[in-house]
C-alpha cells in the first residue's frame, strides 16, 4: 500500500502505520438509540521483514473511542521487546494491558498481526485455525430503522440475502414487521439494541414475532436488567443472544442462564485471537454464538469471517453498506460469504 498520509512508528523489527478514514454510508442508518451517515475508523498497517498485515479499527460513536484515541493508544505501543510475530500470545498479552477499554484500537493491532502471520505462513487464517469455509452460515443483511417506503425499498435490494436482520426498539416494532412480511417471507432475526424497558412486554413480543418467522432476539432489554432478560431467556419462544451486554472473554460464563447465546464483535472483544477463545467457550457452555460487526471495510470483515465456520449466525453486512471500502476481501454471493484464498485475511486494495 503506498504508505502516503500514514503515520510510521518504527519499533525493532516492526514498523506500525496507522490514518485515519472515514466511512460513508449508503444509507442514513438508524437503529433505537440514533441515526448516522458516517463511521469513522483508523487503518493500520504492521510491517515485519518486508511483509505487511492491514488491520482496522471502526469507532460508531456509542462505543467511546474515537479515531484520536484509537491512534493515541496505537502510539503507546512498543514492540521492538518482540523478535517475531509468532510471540503472538505474548505481544497480545502485552497490547491489552497498556490501558483498560480501547478494544477497536487492539482489534486494529490484533488484525493486522493475524493478517501478517497468514502471509509469513503463506495461508488464509481459517485454514490455519483448520476451519471449514463451508460451514459458514449465509449471512444477514441488516435493514435499519425507517418508513414504510424505505423498509420496502431496502428489502428489495436485499433480495440475494437468505435471513434479514432488522432494528426494533421504537414504537414502530409491529408496522416495520409487517411492511417487511408483505414483501417478503425470509427468515428474519430482529435487534432491539436494548429498546425495550418491560419483561413481560418483551415476552409478549417474542410470541408475536415467533409466529412472523423472526429466528433470534438480540438484545432485548437493557444490558443492566441481567433478571429480566434471564426471565425473557427462560420463557420466550425463540433465542436471546447478548449484544451490548458481552463484550469480552471474561463476561461469557455470566451470561449463561441469562441469554442463549452471545454475537461476538472483533471490536468489542480485541481482535480474532479473543473472539474464537470466546466462540469456543460459549461452545462449551452449550452457547449459541453469533459473530456480528460494525460498519467496516473489507478489512475487519474479512477478518471475522475467517472465523465464522464456528458459530451459528453471521452478521458480516458491515462492508455491505459503505459506499469507499477500499479493500477487497470476503464476498457475498447470494447471501453466502465467500472467503478469499489468499493468505492472511485474505484482502488487498482495490
Ligand atoms: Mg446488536
Amino acid at each position: 500500500m503506498s504508505t502516503i498520509n500514514f503515520e510510521s512508528i518504527r519499533m525493532g523489527k516492526f514498523t506500525l502505520r496507522f490514518k485515519p478514514y472515514t466511512l460513508e454510508m449508503r444509507h442514513v442508518f438508524t437503529v433505537a438509540s440514533f441515526s448516522r451517515t458516517t463511521t469513522p475508523v483508523v487503518l493500520t498497517e504492521l510491517e515485519y521483514d518486508g511483509i505487511v498485515g492491514y488491520g482496522e479499527a471502526s469507532m460508531p460513536p456509542y462505543l467511546g473511542e474515537t479515531q484520536e484515541s484509537v491512534m493515541q493508544f496505537l502510539r503507546k505501543i512498543d514492540l521492538s521487546a518482540f523478535t517475531s510475530p509468532f510471540q503472538t500470545a505474548e505481544i497480545l498479552s502485552y497490547v491489552d494491558q497498556i490501558a483498560e477499554k480501547n478494544t477497536a484500537a487492539k482489534a486494529a493491532l490484533d488484525i493486522a498481526l493475524h493478517d501478517l502471520l497468514g502471509k509469513i505462513m503463506n495461508q488464509p487464517f481459517y485454514k490455519i485455525w483448520g476451519l471449514n469455509p463451508d460451514l459458514i452460515p449465509p449471512t444477514s443483511y441488516t435493514i435499519g430503522i425507517d418508513s414504510e417506503d424505505m423498509i420496502r425499498k431496502k428489502v428489495a435490494e436485499a433480495d440475494q440475502f437468505k435471513i434479514l436482520k432488522v432494528k426494533l426498539g421504537l414504537d414502530t416494532d409491529k408496522m416495520i414487521i409487517d411492511t417487511i412480511r408483505s414483501v417478503t417471507d425470509v427468515p428474519l432475526c430482529a435487534d432491539v439494541n436494548q429498546g425495550w424497558k418491560n419483561k413481560e412486554e418483551a415476552l409478549e413480543m417474542a410470541h408475536w414475532l415467533h409466529e412472523k418467522n423472526v429466528v433470534f432476539l438480540e438484545q432485548p432489554m437493557p444490558k443492566e436488567m441481567i433478571d429480566e432478560n434471564a426471565w425473557l431467556t427462560a420463557h420466550s419462544p425463540i433465542p436471546t443472544i447478548a449484544d451490548e451486554g458481552c463484550q469480552r472473554l471474561v463476561d461469557v460464563p455470566k451470561l449463561q442462564g441469562v441469554y442463549t447465546g452471545i454475537n461476538i464483535k472483533l471490536m468489542k472483544c480485541t481482535g480474532m485471537r479473543e473472539a474464537k477463545q470466546m466462540a469456543e467457550l460459549a461452545r462449551s457452555l452449550d452457547m449459541k454464538v453469533m459473530l456480528g460487526c460494525m460498519t467496516e471495510t473489507s478489512c475487519a470483515i474479512s477478518a471475522a469471517a475467517q472465523l465464522a465456520p464456528l458459530v451459528d449466525w453471521a452478521d458480516l453486512d458491515g462492508a455491505l453498506l459503505i459506499g469507499n471500502d477500499i479493500y477487497d476481501g470476503m464476498k457475498v454471493e447470494n447471501g453466502k460469504c465467500i472467503l478469499p484464498d489468499r493468505p492472511g485475511i485474505g484482502i488487498r486494495l482495490k
